[in-house]
Parts: structure tokens; C-alpha cells; sequence
């Protein structure tokens, strides 16, 4: 909770700071408040159709409700984006679950270079060892200098199994020999990498469909999940990131890191709403435990404590 509370803290002020400036000395939610309130949602990376989505949401309950108090507002507020969230993130996870129950899981980890990956990965790997979990994770992401040798590090201080074939080689060949790898050797959760290039919307279609076609070869049930990563400082491209790669294979849960470095956490309800795709981790720190789950009520509550 503590590092949440500290990851939203930009987004928090930043927010907060502009909207407790529009209400000034002013009583009641009126045409200029929502307006500013428009402006900071925006601003804050909630994205254009999101923003629109939650005033209108208020414009309904002023109408409603004929007066609104502006110390209401916070309450309002909340309450609209935590109805926003439920509508994409139905259930929460209430631990570091598996995505399946099969032996080995296969993730498949997508996402564009420097997003946070590898790291991701490390800490996701971290929590199924400290669970009693047999993890290995797999070098998938061949074609960038050091991003094996950065895997190998984190599968290192996580103390989990590290496959790889090296640099420059196939990554479906890395994918298919790391479930194979994970089936021999009685794996519970198999982490696959795969390179973050985003050339051309085909070839990253191609590509991930190479993998995937790879993997499935090895089992035909995997990969069960494919976690897409996107980097919140980068607001409205992390959302033009997420639109490329959810077009180019079927991404089934996101992780948003570096919320900690960003005034702009709002890009979370944007792309919750955008996308309809449960937002599983967020990034909070570098640190090895600073991958939380997403849970929109605590989420909120920070945001609002
Ligand atoms: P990749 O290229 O996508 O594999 O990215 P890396 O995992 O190498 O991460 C890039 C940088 O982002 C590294 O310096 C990480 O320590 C940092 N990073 C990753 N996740 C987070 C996070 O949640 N918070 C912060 N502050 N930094 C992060």
C-alpha cells in the first residue's frame, strides 16, 4: 500500500493540485468547473474519449442531483472511475495467480523496448518462485544487445531457470524450445520475452504470429496468457502502443510500469477504457517487488486518500 500510496504521488498532486485550484471559491459544480475538471483529466493522459465519457457521467448526476457541492465532487469523481474501471477489470486478482491451471503456463511478455520488460518479467517471475512456483524464463528478445544478458541477470537474483539461445537467433525456435524446456523439466510457469521492435504493423502481426503458431506447436493450449507492457510516463503512447499491438495478436492482460515516474497515472483509465482488456500489474519501483496487482478500489483509494 505504501508503495502505491508513494507510485501515485505524481499523478496525485498533479491532479489534485489543478482540480483543488479550479473549485476556489467556488461553491457549487458548475458549465466552468466541469470544464476545467475536462481540461485536467486530459491533461492528466485520461485520453479524449475517456474524459468526455466521465463529465458526461457528472453532467448526469448534476442535472440529477440539481446542485452539487464542490467538496462533493471528489466523492462523484471517484466513484465514476471506479465504475469506469469495474467495467473492464470485472475481477481483481487477489494474488499472483497463474493464468491457468495447465503445467507448464505459458506467458508470452509483448511490449515495446525500454517499457520495462525484462524488468516486469523479473518481478513476475520473483513472485511465482516465492510461492514455491519452478519458473523459468525465456530469452525470446534476440535481436537487442543486452537484453538476454539483462534476462539472465534478473532470472539471477530471482533464483528461477533461464533459457536462451543467444543473440541473433529465432525467437519462435526460443519460444518453442523454452516449453519444451519447461515440459521436461516439470516447470509450473514458463515466462517467454520476445523482441519489442514495432517497425511495420505486419511485421510485428508476423512475428507474434510466429511465436505464437511456435509455441502452440509444442502445446497447443499455450501461450495462456500474452501480457502486453506499457510504460505510463509515455501517456497517450503507451495507448498508441497498446493499439498496434493489440490489432497485431490477441493480448489478454496488461502490465503499465513506472507509474511511480509519471504525473500522469490517469493513462491507466484511458486505456482501461480504450482497450476492454483487464489491467493485471502495475509497475510502482525498479525494485523486485514493486510489480503490484491491479486493484481498482485500492487504486483509487490512493489517488483519492
Ligand atoms: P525493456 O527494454 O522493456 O526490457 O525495459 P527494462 O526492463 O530494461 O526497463 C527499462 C528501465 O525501466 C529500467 O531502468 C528499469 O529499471 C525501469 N523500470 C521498469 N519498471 C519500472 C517501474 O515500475 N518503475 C520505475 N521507476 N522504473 C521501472
Amino acid at each position: 500500500k505504501e508503495d502505491l500510496d508513494k507510485g501515485l504521488e505524481k499523478t496525485k498532486s498533479n491532479f489534485f493540485g489543478k482540480l483543488t485550484k479550479a473549485v476556489a471559491g467556488k461553491s457549487t459544480v458548475d458549465e466552468e468547473v466541469l470544464d476545467e475538471l475536462e481540461n485536467i483529466l486530459i491533461t492528466s493522459d485520461v485520453g479524449l474519449d475517456t474524459t468526455v465519457k466521465i463529465i458526461e457521467r457528472i453532467e448526469e448526476r448534476v442535472a440529477r442531483d440539481k446542485y452539487i457541492n464542490t467538496s462533493e465532487l471528489n466523492e462523484i469523481l471517484r466513484d465514476e472511475i471506479v465504475r469506469l474501471l469495474a467495467e473492464n477489470n470485472t475481477e481483481d486478482l487477489e494474488e499472483y495467480s497463474l493464468p491457468s491451471t495447465e503445467t507448464p503456463t505459458i506467458i508470452l511478455v509483448v511490449g515495446v523496448n525500454g517499457v520495462g520488460k525484462t524488468t516486469t518479467i523479473g518481478k513476475l517471475a520473483w513472485q511465482y518462485k516465492q510461492q514455491g512456483k519452478k519458473v523459468v524464463v525465456g530469452a525470446g528478445d534476440t535481436f537487442r544487445a543486452a537484453a538476454v544478458d539483462q534476462l539472465k541477470i534478473w532470472s539471477e537474483r530471482v533464483g528461477c531457470d533461464f533459457y536462451s539461445k543467444g543473440m541473433y537467433t529465432d525467437p519462435a525456435a526460443v519460444a518453442y524450445e523454452t516449453v519444451n524446456y519447461a515440459i521436461e523439466n516439470g516447470h509450473d510457469v514458463a515466462i517467454i520475452d520476445t523482441a519489442g521492435r514495432l517497425h511495420t504493423k505486419i511485421n510485428l502481426m508476423k512475428e507474434l504470429g510466429k511465436i505464437k503458431r511456435s509455441i502452440s506447436k509444442k502445446m497447443p493450449t499455450a501461450p495462456h496468457e500474452v501480457l502486453l507492457v506499457l510504460d505510463a510516463t509515455t501517456g497517450q503512447n503507451a495507448i498508441e502502443q497498446a493499439k498496434h499491438f493489440t490489432n497485431a495478436t490477441d493480448v489478454t492482460a496488461l502490465a503499465l510500469t513506472k507509474l511511480d515516474g509519471t504525473a500522469k497515472g490517469g493513462v491507466v483509465l484511458g486505456i482501461s477504457d480504450i482497450f476492454k482488456i483487464p489491467i493485471k500489474y502495475i509497475g510502482v519501483g525498479e525494485g523486485i517487488e514493486q510489480l503490484q496487482i491491479f486493484n481498482k478500489r485500492a487504486f483509487v483509494e490512493s489517488l483519492f486518500a
